[in-house]
């Protein structure tokens, strides 16, 4: 697939297919001297593409490649003393690396629906395999980071020609499902 709008360089040739045996690897930061590198256990669930501000994004890209794994399955191997996290106000404690700035892993620790789940970067994944991205998130959002807002209908035709359902929050099954948790929390719904 040749399109002239990118995507991120990730999926910009289509989407590349999980490998079913797929049973984790490590992420490594973009530093060629100490990289911070983390142990991930297993596959990542509900990957996306995002146009969110506050994701990490490769230089050049209006999306960035995120997806979540629990925070039990997530281990730092080597130069975590380079890891600090971007802005300990926000739900997701993005740990970053202080030197290329990539975002290693960001845990959500506080209660919410996404409490106990980790938000990684598959992209650097030294080995392939990995569940390519099921949606894009955020769409609209690319706007504030400078895209221009007359460039959205060709971008949301490129996610959609590559898969990848544009919407400008997170997807319905996973608003169902944070507000699931909301709506149990409060008793609206049984628990
Ligand atoms: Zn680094
Ligand atoms: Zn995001």
């Amino acid at each position: 697939m040749e399109s002239a709008v990118r995507i991120h360089p990730a999926v910009d040739d289509g989407l590349k297919p999980a490998n079913p045996g797929f049973s984790g690897g490590t992420l490594v930061c973009a530093c060629t001297d100490r990289p911070v590198k983390l142990r991930i256990e297993g596959q990542v669930a509900h990957n996306h593409v995002c146009g969110c501000t506050k994701c990490w994004k490769p230089r050049g890209s209006s999306f960035s490649i995120v997806a979540v794994v629990p925070h039990d399955k997530v281990t730092v191997l080597e130069n975590g003393d380079k890891l600090q996290v971007v802005d300990p106000s926000a739900l997701i404690q993005r740990h970053a690396c202080r030197q290329c700035g990539v975002h290693m892993y960001g845990p959500v620790e506080r209660e919410h629906a996404f409490q106990g789940l980790d938000f990684v970067h598959p992209e650097r994944f030294q080995e392939s395999g990995w569940a390519p991205p099921e949606f894009a998130a955020f769409v609209s959002s690319i706007i504030e980071s400078g895209v221009d807002p007359g460039r959205m209908d060709d971008i949301r035709a490129r996610l959609r020609e590559l898969g990848l359902e544009p919407y400008d929050c997170l997807s319905p099954a996973l608003m169902d499902y944070v507000a699931t948790w909301v709506a149990k929390k409060s008793g609206a719904i049984a628990s």
